[in-house]
C-alpha cells in the first residue's frame, strides 16, 4: 500500500496535529464529538514538506491520492464536482500545526464555473447566491494562486456599488454581481493571459499548490520566527465541503470566543453577519452584530451554539476560538482552537480554570506562553493621568497596554520610523496581514473599522501589542496621511495616546508607570516558583535595576558588569586616569581614586539583595572604549595626568585595536595589570564585610567571576591575585567571610577544557553573547548585515544571538557542565548571556542542569515561568532541587533536539 498522505476528517482527530495540522486535527476531533461539521479531508504536513522536497511540485502519487479522496466525498456528500444536478463546492484551507491566523491563504466556493454556477442559480432558485459565490471564487482564486492582487478587485467593487448607488455589498443585486463575476475574468486574463480556469480538478490542484506555497511567504516567514515555529513543520491542507452563509438573511457566518480573549471574562464573546461568507467578519467589509444578536435574530441557532461553545471548552479545557456559518437556520462548525488571548486574559483564564477544577496547576502554567508577559512588564498609564485627562474618543479595546507615540499611516512608515528610534502609533482604515511588520514596529494601533475579532485585533492581540479598533469617530483621508477626531485634525508624526485596555483615545503624550507583579499575575508567579527547579537571577549594573528585578522575583545577580559603573560622569575621569599611566605607581595612584566608589557600588547592591548571591565581573571590555574622543576632554585629562596633549593622544593611539573584540580585553587586561584586579578585589571584599556586619543574619558570599578566560594558567595567575588579595582584607579586617572565585565560559576553549578550568573555576557562568560570537566566528555587531540574508535563504530560522544555537553553542555547553561537575561536583552553573531571558534558551539550559539563568531585570517573570514549565515538561528526578552530581544531570532529559 502507498503511504498515507491524506486523511477523511472521520479518520483523524486531535493527537494527529502535527500531520494534520492544527485546523485539521480539530476538525477531525469535532467530528468525532459528533459535532455538526461539513466533511472533508486533510492532506499532511508531511505531502507538503514532500512539495518543497520535490522542487516546489506535487508528486503523482499524491496527487492520485488526492483525486482518491475527491471521489470518497463526493461519495459522502452526494455531491459531485461540475455536476449538472448537485454540484460540490468546498473550500481549501491551510493548516499548520501552530495556528498562524491569517498568515496562509483559504480559497472559497471552488468547484464553480459557467455552468456550474447556472445549475446552482437555477437549483436554488437564488441566482444572487450563486453569483455571489462564483466572484468570490474568482476574487480569492486570483488572489490566492495567481497573486492578481486583491486590490483590483476590490476597486471593481467599489466602482460598482458607487454606479449602482450602494453602500454594501449584500445590496448589490444578482445581476451586479454577475456583471461583477464577468469583470474578474477579463481582469485574471488580462492579468494573467490565459482563460480563467473551469475544471474543478485544475482549481483544487491549483490551490493545493497555492497552500503549500504560502507557507513560504514573506509575512508567514516573519510570523513563524516571532513565534518559534520551525519552517520544516510545512502545513496541511483542508478540502471541505461548503456550507454557505450568504444564502440569504436565514443564513450569516461568525466567529466567537467561549470567554473574553482581552480580559479573560468568562462570557461568550463574539460577532457574526447575516447573509455574507467566509472572511467578511473578520475582514472588516462590514461592522458586524455582537454574538449576543443571535439570540434574538436565530434563538434555536444560538442555544444549540452556546450547547456547543461549551462542550468544545470541556473538552479541550481551554478558551475556544470558533468559526460557524449558519445555511439556512442550519448551524455549521467550521473550525475550533485554543483561542489566542492577552496577557492579562491569559492569566485570569488560567487561574479560572483551575478554580473550576477544569486544570491542574501544573496545566496551568503549561498554558502561558511566557513571552506574552513581557506586554505586562511594560509601563501602565499612570491612574491619576487617566483621571484627569479627557479621552478624545472611545472606541473597541481589542488589546490592551498602554501606547502613545507619533501617527503614523503605513506599515512601511511605521517601520522605518521606529527603525529611526521614534515611537509611533500607526493609524489604518482597517489593517490587513501585508502590515504585520509595521504593527509590530508600531507602539499601538488604531483602526477606524473592524470589530473585536478584526485582523488588525486578533494579530495585535497574538503580538501583545496595544490596540484600540473600530473608532467610526475617526474621519480619515488614509492616502493624504491625515485624520480628524473630536475636532482636532491629526497629521502624520502628530503625538496620540492609546488605552488597550479601556479603548480611550488621547491627545499627545500620556504619562506612565512602571508596571507591577500583582493578582491573577502574581498568583501564576507563585505556582512557577513551586514547580521550577532552576533560580532565576538577574544583569543588574546599578542598585536601581537589582531592586526592580528583585520586585520582579529575581533571586540573586547572575551578573554585574563592573565597567558600566565607570560611564557616569564625574567617575569617567578617574578611570581615563587610570588608563593613560605609564607606570603602576601612577595606575595605583589612579585606582585608588576609583576603589571607594566601586565599594560604595558593591555595598549597594549587597544591601538590594539582602544576603541573596551578587556575581561580580571583573573589568571586561577593551580599555580604547573608554578613552577621551573630545580634545577638551582630553586636554582635561592631560592636565590632570601632568602630561602633554601630545603624550596622552600617543597612549590612546597605542590602545588601537583592529579587532577589539578579541583583543585586549576580559582576563588579559588582569594580567597585563593586575593591580585592577587587585582594586576590584579589594573593593568587593571591603564592600561584603561592611554589608555582612551590618547585618548579620544575611550570608553575604561575594562570587568574583573572572571574564574571558580560555586557559586554566591564566585564570589560575588572576585567581592567585584574588585570593592572596581578600584574605589579606579579610585578615586585616579581622572578619569572617567566605567568597567564591569562579569563570565565565564565554571562549569555545573553555568550553573544551571545562575540566582543568573547573579545577580552579568555583563556578561556571555561560556568556552566550560571546561564546555565540566565538563558535560561529562572526560579531555580534556586525552580523545584522547579514543575518537578513541568512533568513531568506533559510540557512538560518532565527537570530542565534536572541535565540541559543542548541546544535553547536549548546553542545560545547552541555559539556562544559558535565566535565566541570565531574571534576567539582558541588560548582554552580548558570548562563547570564541574553539568551538567559528566552524562554526556548531557558528550557534547553535546564535540560542539561544548569542551576540558574541570569536575565535583564524585566525578564524575570519570563523565565521563572520558562523556567517551571521547562520543569514539568521535564522533571529533574530529584525533587525539584538542583542538580548536584554528574549523574543527575540529563536524568530524565528527553533532549529539546526532538521537538523540533
Ligand atoms: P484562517 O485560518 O485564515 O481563519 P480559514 O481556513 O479558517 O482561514 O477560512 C477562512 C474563512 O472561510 C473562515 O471564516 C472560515 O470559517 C470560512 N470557511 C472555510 N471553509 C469553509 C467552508 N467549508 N464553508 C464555509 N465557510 C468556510
Ligand atoms: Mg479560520
Ligand atoms: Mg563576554
Amino acid at each position: 500500500m502507498s503511504y498515507k498522505y491524506i486523511y477523511l476528517f472521520k479518520e483523524g482527530d486531535a493527537k494527529k496535529r502535527e500531520l494534520l495540522g492544527g485546523k485539521g486535527a480539530n476538525l477531525a476531533e469535532m467530528t468525532n464529538l459528533g459535532l455538526p461539521v461539513p466533511q472533508g479531508f486533510t492532506i499532511t504536513t508531511e505531502a507538503c514538506t514532500k512539495y518543497y522536497e520535490d522542487g516546489r511540485q506535487i508528486n503523482p502519487e499524491i496527487k492520485a491520492q488526492i483525486f482518491e479522496y475527491v471521489d470518497k466525498l463526493e461519495e459522502m456528500t452526494g455531491k459531485k464536482f461540475g455536476d449538472k444536478e448537485n454540484p460540490l463546492l468546498v473550500s481549501v484551507r491551510s493548516g499548520a500545526r501552530a495556528s498562524m491566523p491569517g498568515m496562509m491563504d483559504t480559497i472559497l466556493n471552488l468547484g464553480i464555473n459557467e455552468d456550474v454556477v447556472e445549475v446552482l442559480s437555477r437549483k436554488s432558485g437564488n441566482p444572487r447566491w450563486a453569483w455571489d459565490c462564483y466572484r468570490r471564487f474568482i476574487q480569492m482564486y486570483s488572489d490566492v494562486v495567481m497573486e492578481v492582487g486583491k486590490k483590483y478587485f476590490e476597486e471593481l467593487i467599489d466602482k460598482m456599488k458607487a454606479e449602482k448607488g450602494v453602500e454594501q455589498d449584500v445590496e448589490l443585486t444578482a445581476d451586479d454581481l454577475k456583471e461583477l463575476a464577468y469583470q474578474f475574468k477579463a481582469e485574471y486574463e488580462s492579468k494573467i493571459g490565459e482563460p480563467f480556469p473551469s475544471d474543478p480538478k485544475d482549481q483544487l490542484m491549483g490551490a493545493i499548490k497555492a497552500v503549500f506555497r504560502s507557507w513560504d511567504n514573506p509575512r508567514a516567514n516573519v510570523y513563524r520566527r516571532d513565534n518559534d515555529i520551525p519552517y520544516s513543520w510545512g502545513t496541511a491542507v483542508n478540502v471541505q465541503m461548503m456550507a454557505f452563509g450568504n444564502m440569504g438573511n436565514d443564513c450569516g457566518t461568525g466567529v466567537a470566543f467561549t470567554r473574553d480573549p482581552a480580559t479573560g471574562e468568562k462570557k461568550l464573546m463574539g460577532e457574526f453577519l447575516m447573509n455574507a461568507q467566509g472572511e467578511d467578519v473578520v475582514a472588516g467589509v462590514r461592522t458586524p452584530q455582537k454574538i449576543e444578536e443571535m439570540a434574538k435574530v436565530m434563538p434555536e441557532v444560538f442555544e444549540q451554539f452556546q450547547k456547543i461553545c461549551a462542550t468544545l471548552e470541556n473538552h479541550y479545557k481551554d478558551m475556544q476560538d470558533m468559526e460557524f456559518t449558519i445555511e439556512n437556520k442550519k448551524l455549521y462548525m467550521l473550525q475550533t482552537r485554543n483561542g489566542k488571548r492577552t496577557a492579562q486574559a491569559a492569566l485570569k483564564i488560567a487561574c479560572d480554570l483551575v478554580d473550576e477544577g477544569m486544570i491542574t496547576e501544573e496545566q496551568a502554567v503549561l498554558m502561558i506562553d511566557p513571552r506574552n508577559l513581557d506586554t505586562l512588564l511594560h509601563p501602565q498609564f499612570d491612574v491619576q493621568a487617566l483621571k484627569t485627562h479627557k479621552p478624545l474618543a472611545r472606541a473597541l479595546a481589542a488589546s490592551p497596554g498602554a501606547a502613545a507615540g507619533q501617527v503614523v499611516f503605513t506599515a512601511e512608515d511605521a517601520k522605518k520610523w521606529a527603525a529611526d528610534g521614534k515611537k509611533v502609533i500607526l493609524v489604518r482604515l482597517e489593517t490587513s496581514p501585508e502590515d504585520i511588520e509595521g504593527m509590530k514596529a508600531a507602539q499601538g494601533i488604531l483602526t477606524v473599522r473592524g470589530g473585536m475579532t478584526s485582523h488588525a485585533a486578533v494579530v495585535a492581540r497574538g503580538m501583545g501589542t496595544c490596540c484600540v479598533s473600530g473608532c467610526s469617530e475617526i474621519v480619515m483621508h488614509e492616502e493624504e496621511k491625515w485624520f480628524t477626531l473630536a475636532g482636532k485634525t491629526f497629521r502624520e508624526g502628530d503625538e496620540i495616546s492609546l488605552d488597550g485596555s479601556t479603548g480611550n483615545i488621547f491627545d499627545g503624550i500620556m504619562p506612565t508607570v512602571p508596571a507591577t507583579v500583582s493578582g491573577y499575575f502574581g498568583r501564576i508567579m507563585e505556582l512557577a516558583d513551586k514547580f521550577r527547579a532552576m533560580k532565576v537571577r538577574t544583569n543588574a549594573d546599578t542598585p536601581a535595576d537589582a531592586i526592580r528585578a528583585k520586585e520582579l522575583g529575581a533571586e540573586g545577580i547572575g551578573l554585574c558588569r563592573t565597567e558600566h559603573m565607570f560611564f557616569e560622569e564625574g567617575r569617567i575621569a578617574a578611570f581615563r586616569e587610570m588608563i593613560c599611566s605609564d607606570t603602576v605607581e601612577e595606575r595605583e595612584e589612579a585606582l585608588n581614586k576609583i576603589l571607594p566608589i566601586q565599594q560604595g557600588d558593591f555595598e549597594k547592591l549587597y544591601e538590594a539583595l539582602e544576603g541573596n548571591p551578587v556575581t561580580i565581573r571583573f573589568l571586561d571590555p577593551p580599555l580604547h572604549e573608554f578613552v577621551p574622543t573630545e580634545e577638551a576632554d582630553i586636554k582635561a585629562l592631560a592636565k590632570a595626568k601632568n602630561k602633554s596633549v601630545a603624550e596622552i593622544k600617543a597612549i590612546i593611539d597605542s590602545l588601537h585595536e583592529f579587532n577589539p573584540m578579541m583583543g585586549h580585553r576580559g582576563c588579559r587586561l588582569a594580567v597585563t595589570y593586575p593591580e585592577i584586579a587587585k582594586m576590584q578585589t579589594k573593593a568587593i571584599i571591603r564592600a561584603a564585610i561592611n554589608v555582612q556586619k551590618k547585618h548579620p543574619s544575611w550570608t553575604v558570599k561575594p562570587e568574583i567571576m573572572i571574564p574571558l578566560v580560555g586557559e586554566v594558567k591564566e585564570l589560575k595567575f588572576v585567581k592567585d591575585i584574588v585570593v592572596e588579595t581578600a584574605n589579606a582584607e579579610i585578615a586585616a579586617a579581622d572578619a569572617v567571610l567566605t567568597y567564591e572565585v569562579g569563570t565565565m565560559i564565554e571562549i569555545p576553549r573553555a568550553a573544551l577544557t571545562a575540566d582543568d578550568i573547573a579545577k580552579e573555576a568555583e563556578f561556571f557562568c555561560f556568556g552566550t553573547n560571546d561564546l555565540t560570537q566565538m563558535t560561529f566566528g562572526f560579531s555580534r555587531d556586525d552580523a545584522g548585515k547579514f543575518l537578513g540574508a541568512y533568513y531568506n535563504t533559510k540557512i538560518f530560522e532565527n537570530d542565534p544571538f536572541a535565540k541559543l544555537d542548541v546544535t553547536g553553542v549548546g553542545k560545547l555547553m552541555e559539556m562544559a557542565v558535565k566535565m566541570g561537575k565531574s571534576v567539582r561536583p558541588e560548582m554552580h552553573c548558570g548562563i547570564c548571556g541574553e539568551h538567559g531571558g528566552d524562554p526556548y534558551s531557558i528550557e534547553f539550559c535546564h535540560s542539561i542542569g544548569l542551576d540558574y539563568v541570569s536575565c535583564s531585570p524585566f525578564r524575570v517573570p519570563i523565565a521563572r515561568l520558562a523556567a517551571a514549565q521547562a520543569n514539568i515538561k521535564n522533571p529533574r528526578d530529584f525533587g525539584g532541587k538542583v542538580a548536584k552530581t554528574v549523574k543527575d544531570i540529563g536524568k530524565g532529559i528527553k533532549g529539546i533536539f526532538k521537538k523540533q
